[in-house]
């Protein structure tokens, strides 16, 4: 098991307060439509933010499933909802499967399904997560340390062209053939510290708070969790066991799931459809919020109506 899992007691037993702002909370809310005695699904509870405040929104007789891949992020959801006892339910699996993962506890409909998209700070700022540019642990990257691919093996032992695809595709990055040649000159590239200065070395930094390196640690990330694919299963298993008149919502980190979201919600919502479209635009956060927490910089939330 990797090391960040045995850290994860020790990181919990140090950490007083949760790492993480959660974002648009407000707006998830409104979004949601959150009721007293409602059943929610946050498939992405990360460290419970917003499980919570749908909890709160949602009593008496609230209840709130959270999913997460990491185990870690599970525990410390446990722990911040502990108080709500049967109300919050927390689960560690993949959003992929939240169909089976009702019928399993024998619910069925829900009044309301978040998505949170992107990492926690938890995760970012973890170390020996590989997440973060100043990373000098493994080169992991994975949300899920059941998982066997890591982004050690993306970026040593996937071929040239393969991983030039990869960074073109998921991190839109132009420069991705330049980099791909850099990473495969360097190999092997064991942290992810290391991966972030190969990549500085072949590309210039082109605006000045981003780190030349984040498209390239987006792509490889969506690649080692196969972001994509899990979003769009999981979309579509949401819609599924949405109550009539229940919401959906999803918050965006960058474009490419974005779009994903928008294409979807677009196709579902056409005649003698599943869905109806609550923002023709996307929500973003106010500039206050921004203020406040960089993270929510970059979030975009869609809503939709189970009809
Ligand atoms: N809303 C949360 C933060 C979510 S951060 C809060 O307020 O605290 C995004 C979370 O999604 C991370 O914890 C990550 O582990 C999780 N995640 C990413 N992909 C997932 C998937 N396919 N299934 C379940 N959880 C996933």
């Amino acid at each position: 098991m990797a090391d960040w899992r045995k850290l994860g007691g020790k990181v919990l037993t140090l950490m007083s307060k949760v790492y993480h702002i959660p974002v648009l909370v407000k707006q998830v809310l409104e979004g949601l439509i959150v009721k007293p005695g409602g059943l929610y699904v946050d498939c992405t509870v990360g460290e419970g933010g917003h499980a919570k405040a749908i909890l709160e929104a949602s009593q008496p007789g609230g209840v709130v499933l959270g999913i997460d891949r990491d185990p870690v992020a599970v525990e410390i959801a446990e722990r911040e909802l502990r108080s709500y006892g049967a109300g919050s339910i927390i689960v560690n699996g993949n959003y992929s499967c939240i169909q089976n993962v009702l019928e399993s506890r024998g619910l069925n409909l829900v009044d309301g399904v978040l998505f949170d998209l992107g990492l926690s700070s938890l995760q970012l700022e973890g170390e020996n997560r590989g997440f973060s540019f100043n990373d000098d642990g493994f080169l992991d990257m994975r949300f899920d340390p059941n998982q066997e691919l890591t982004a050690w093996d993306v970026v040593n032992r996937y071929p040239r062209a393969t991983l030039a695809r990869v960074i073109s595709d998921y991190g839109e990055e132009y420069r991705a053939d330049r980099i791909a040649d850099g990473i495969v000159k360097k190999r092997p590239i064991d942290t992810s510290r290391g991966l972030a200065d190969v990549v500085r070395s072949v590309v210039r930094r082109n605006l000045p708070r981003i780190h030349p390196a984040t498209r390239t640690f987006q792509a490889i990330r969506m690649e080692v969790n196969r972001e994509l694919e899990n979003l769009r299963t999981g979309l579509s298993q949401a819609i599924s066991i949405l109550n009539k008149g229940g919401r959906l919502a999803v918050i965006s980190y960058h474009s490419l799931e974005d779009r994903l979201v928008k294409y979807l919600f677009r196709e579902e919502s056409g005649p003698g459809n599943n869905l109806r479209l609550i923002n023709k635009k996307v929500i973003p956060p106010s500039r206050e919020e921004v203020r406040v927490n960089f993270r929510s910089r970059s979030a975009r939330m869609r809503v939709a109506e189970r009809i």
